[in-house]
């Protein structure tokens, strides 16, 4: 029973990540309709626009105990989704960014604070790789999300 939140900065929002046995649902007032399931109900994404949780908008993601990678992009997607939707932004094939920053930085946070799967930063070297004083678990420097704190729930 695992659970984990962060913000994705700069919007007001708190994602929580959780797995499918935590009771969460206690905690949010969300409307069933708004629970999108995936995969025979073993990850679910669901946006906390109605919930209410000390005022603050959040986006609850429920993933499974074992790692999958399609999973964690499929969820952290509809996660950006949510998140634009929520904050009334939209995107278009000229302005994709929109959407993919956020996913690589709900996924990358998934990774590291949920999975706690290191995730290396990617950079040229002359051999192509990258030399291990070099990496970095860090958030790659075109997100828009800076890193905050990380209260444990
Ligand atoms: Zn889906």
């Amino acid at each position: 029973m695992k659970h984990v939140q962060f913000g994705v900065s700069p919007y007001p929002i708190r994602i929580h990540v959780c797995s499918l046995d935590y009771p969460i649902l206690k905690k949010v007032d969300v409307d069933p309709e708004l629970v999108h399931h995936d995969k025979g109900d073993i990850a679910e994404t669901w946006p906390g626009a109605r919930a209410k949780r000390n005022g603050a908008c959040v986006i609850v993601i429920r993933l499974p105990e074992q790692y999958d990678e399609e999973t964690v992009w499929h969820e952290s997607i509809h996660a950006a989704a949510f998140l634009l939707d929520m904050v009334g932004s939209m995107f278009t094939a000229d302005s994709m960014d929109t959407i993919i920053y956020p996913t690589e930085y709900i996924v990358r946070q998934i990774k590291q604070k949920f999975y706690k799967i290191g995730v290396k930063k990617c950079s040229k070297s002359s051999d192509g790789l990258v030399p291990p004083s070099s990496q970095s678990v860090d958030s790659p420097k075109p997100t828009p999300a800076g890193r905050r704190g990380t209260p444990k729930a």
